[in-house]
């Protein structure tokens, strides 16, 4: 059934009785709301932290709305920053290094085609398929409820009276682990395209419903994620997959067009024949994310991307090597091209490329163990999480166990012990002139297909990426 939602009235609760846990919630950002009513606004927290308190989960941030303008909020507070174009919010920042913390403050947002209404303030603009290009119509807290994008996140804080604005029945949806739109489903897609991907993470994450008529539209809209900038994509993919679902997230998204629009290359290598190995590998890939997210262990966007490229990288590198590229050249240029082609759908950094390629690199050079290369092998930053991404290859048959052990084994060695097995390895190598050797380094000028290649080849000898597996 449709609900007119314009036409629900709101309902007060108290948090108490819902039972809030204060104690998950940031002392900074009870601050911004007390400033704000202070100065004589409103002020709640919003979003996914009354979500979260609603379902007794931790909230990792928190949103703060109000009725005050963007230049108003900056006003009160010592360390406050406007940020945004099409979204404009205000960043109020406590604390140094470790410590800080962030609260966003978002003025009252109206529907887009209220800019012109009367007693609506601010600007909008969208582009000819209905997307939102510019969001900056002020309103009421009433239609602030009904642009937000599902009922579960559109519930309103007031953490010093203890009290919780439900416009649109969100707190009966998150009782029964519903996910529901606000409005118009194929309205609310086109708007923004990244909701469907926001529906799946939701769902994934916090164990949702999500009915039939939703999937469909995510089906009959799925396309229009093309015309999202892929610099937008690139966070919501890090957001999917970096949150402790990420094996189920990839297994909903698996069952919807999106993934094509996210990852054609790695979808064409799924269904490709033997493509289930790939998927395995991927999976195996996110199980392991999800334990390290678990274990607040830091993971990398490179790794990520590592792993939805490998075959498509793999596939292009055995295509050049067959037509008789060098195996140095072919590596470059194969994986320059991979990174090209995901780049038109989710836009992949410099800073993810490098460290991305230098994984794969190592691959070869782990799996051939040339003597002279273990100790820098070792001493690599990169170490970790290229000897992560051997396992994974072990598991799915790329790599002999045997390999992997070798490496298992020598992470634990002293100097001594290291420099003998070192030796070992020599000695069974002698005699075996047909050795691959990997990529050593970046081939002459003009062998490499572009300028941006050699900007990659550069990046990755000198990567700035962290993994402190
Ligand atoms: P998380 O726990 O992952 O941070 P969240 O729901 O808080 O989840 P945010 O991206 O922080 O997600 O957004 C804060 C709130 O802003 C949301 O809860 C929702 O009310 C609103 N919102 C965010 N993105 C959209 C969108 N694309 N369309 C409409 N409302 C949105
Ligand atoms: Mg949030």
């Amino acid at each position: 059934m449709k609900r007119k939602l314009t036409h629900l009235k709101p309902t007060q609760h108290s948090a108490v009785e819902l039972g809030f846990d204060k104690s998950c919630v940031s002392q900074n950002a009870i601050k911004v709301v007390r400033g704000l009513q202070s100065a004589g606004f409103d002020g709640y927290l919003v979003g996914g932290c009354v979500r979260d308190l609603l379902m007794g989960r931790k909230p990792k941030d928190f949103d703060v709305t109000t009725n005050a303008n963007p230049e108003q909020i900056k006003k009160i507070f010592d360390r406050a920053r406007i940020i945004g174009r099409r979204f404009k919010i205000v960043h109020v920042t406590f604390g140094r290094g470790r410590e800080r913390e962030i609260i966003e403050v978002a003025t009252y947002r109206a529907m887009p085609d209220s800019a012109n209404k009367k007693g609506f303030r601010g600007r909008s603009k969208a582009s000819s398929t209905g997307r939102i290009l510019d969001d900056n119509v002020y309103g009421t807290i009433e239609v602030d409820a009904i642009r937000r994008d599902f009922t579960i996140n559109a519930m309103y804080y007031d953490p010093n009276k203890e009290t919780v604005i439900d416009f649109v029945n969100g707190i009966e949806d998150a009782k029964t682990k519903t996910l529901r739109i606000i409005g118009d489903i194929n309205l609310r897609f086109s708007e923004d395209p990244v909701r469907m991907i926001r529906v799946v993470r939701f769902q994934s994450k916090l164990g949702l419903q999500v009915g039939e008529s939703i999937l469909a539209a995510i089906e009959k809209n799925a396309a229009l994620l093309q015309d999202v900038p892929a610099a937008r994509l690139f966070e919501e993919v890090l957001k999917l997959f970096h949150h402790s679902a990420a094996a189920k997230t990839w297994l909903r998204l698996r069952e919807t067009l999106l993934l094509y629009y996210l990852f054609p290359q790695t979808v064409k290598c799924i269904n490709q024949e033997g493509g289930d190995k790939f998927e395995s590998l991927i999976l195996s890939a996110l199980n392991n994310t999800d334990k390290r997210v678990g274990q607040n262990k830091p993971v990398i966007p490179a790794y990520l991307f590592a792993v939805m490229l490998w075959w498509p990288f793999k596939t292009e590198f055995k295509r050049l090597v067959s037509k008789g590229v060098r195996r140095n050249e072919a590596f470059w240029i194969a994986s320059d091209l991979v990174f090209k082609q995901q780049s038109s759908s989710v836009t992949l950094p410099l800073r993810v490329k490098g460290p991305a390629h230098e994984i794969w690199e190592m691959q070869s050079l782990l799996e051939n163990r040339i003597p002279r290369s273990i100790e820098r092998l070792l001493e690599n930053r990169r170490f970790r999480a290229a000897y992560d991404f051997l396992l994974l290859r072990q598991e799915i048959g790329e790599v002999s166990k045997d390999i992997v052990d070798w490496w298992t084994e020598i992470q634990d060695c002293d100097f001594h012990q290291r420099q003998s097995m070192i030796e070992t390895t020599v000695e069974k190598g002698r005699g075996n002139s047909n050795q691959k050797r990997g990529p050593k380094r970046h081939p002459k000028k003009g062998a490499a297909s572009s300028a941006a290649e050699n900007k990659i080849a550069s990046k990755a000898r000198n990567p700035t990426g962290k993994y402190n597996g």
